[in-house]
């Protein structure tokens, strides 16, 4: 193991996601396992900037690993997108003598951590943290297996409603560029049809869906929309299409909006954190940067962070098969 950092800060940024508490205990508790100080940055690049830091041992993260949101809070940044701003950030994390940060975040966050590296040589780490699971180089990305939850708990409880009067529901679930929210969660709750950004499926085809679904019998719909869906009409916009052309729906809508971000961290993405955590340290002391910790095959990996910043991770095709065949 190299043995030149000695100190580590980490910090939360972007969006924040359930899971993100459960990710800085385990980077705290792993530096105080290996003898290393940790420091927290609050508020992201805006306080790297402003030298919003406070040292963080073992004992400060007690009963965080069940919280939403994130303790060490998250922010957007323009300046740190000014090479003016990184400089200010540099001497900020230079004096108070931080030799390495691991940022938990998205890919806008990766891409501010690359910048900063390659212009200060700065070892820098990231770990993926948004419920939008839209990060290449992992498989699961921490929140996005709260946030699914969540939306099958608040979708079950729509349908309850929906079936006692016989209504067509459209719920528009987050997911402004990937439908992994939407495709998983709409499988999940049984949803009549999901719409996502990755394919448009027209409205002719959600018509005769609605239709056949009328006719078979079933006492409630439920549709799906992604933010980003490429139908052409937002959930408003769908509720009086369905209206006009097919008179026979009772038709409501329901934006899921923020609760998505929100709640306890299911086990599976605090374990996810844990481990995430963990690899993230020990990877920076045996002298590795710019990487991404990721998992794949139930494995942690490593990839580059300009790998992960590439692109989105495309959808299920095999999920979207199978949620053709359920809706039948
Ligand atoms: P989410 O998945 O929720 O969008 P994110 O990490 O992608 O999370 P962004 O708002 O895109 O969130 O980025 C967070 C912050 O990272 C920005 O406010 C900015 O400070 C910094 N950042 C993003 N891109 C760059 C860049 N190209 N150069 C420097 N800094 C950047």
């Amino acid at each position: 193991m190299g043995l030149e950092i000695k100190k580590i800060g980490v910090f939360t940024s972007g969006g924040d996601s359930p899971g993100m508490n459960a990710a800085i205990r385990s980077v705290v508790r792993t530096c105080a396992y290996l003898k290393i100080e940790c420091v927290g940055i609050y508020r992201g690049y805006q306080g790297m900037i402003e030298g919003d830091f406070k040292p963080l041992d073992a004992r400060s993260v007690n009963n965080i690993i069940n919280k939403g949101g994130t303790i060490l809070k998250s922010a957007r940044c323009e300046e740190f997108r000014t090479a003016e701003g990184r400089k200010k950030a540099h001497e900020q994390l230079v004096k108070e003598g931080i030799d390495a940060f691991v940022v938990i975040g998205g890919n806008g966050s990766f891409g501010g951590a690359l910048v900063f590296n390659e212009e200060f040589n700065f070892p820098v780490m990231g770990i993926p943290g948004t419920i939008d699971n839209d990060i290449l180089g992992s498989t699961y990305t921490i929140g996005f297996d709260t946030a699914i939850n969540t939306v099958v708990e608040a979708i079950d409880k729509i349908r309850d409603t929906a079936s006692s009067h016989n209504r067509l529901f459209f719920v528009e679930v987050m997911g402004r560029d990937v439908g992994h929210i939407a495709l998983n969660a709409g499988v999940g709750a049984g949803a009549e049809e999901i719409l996502i950004p990755e394919q448009n499926l027209g409205l002719e085809r959600l018509l005769d869906s609605l239709k056949r679904s009328k006719k078979s019998g079933k006492s409630s719909s439920i549709v799906i929309v992604a933010e980003g869906d490429r139908i052409g009409k937002n959930v408003f916009e769908l509720k009086e299409y369905v209206e006009e052309h097919l008179p026979i729906y009772d038709v409501r809508v329901s934006v899921l909006g923020h609760m998505q971000r929100g709640g306890n961290p299911t086990c599976f993405d605090r374990v996810l954190a844990s481990r995430m955590g963990v690899k993230a340290v020990e990877s920076l002391l045996e002298g590795k940067s710019n990487y991404m910790v990721g998992i794949r095959d139930n494995n942690l990996i490593l990839t580059p962070i300009s790998e992960a910043i590439k692109a989105h991770t495309d959808i299920d095709k095999e999920l979207i098969r199978v949620s053709d065949i359920m809706t039948t």
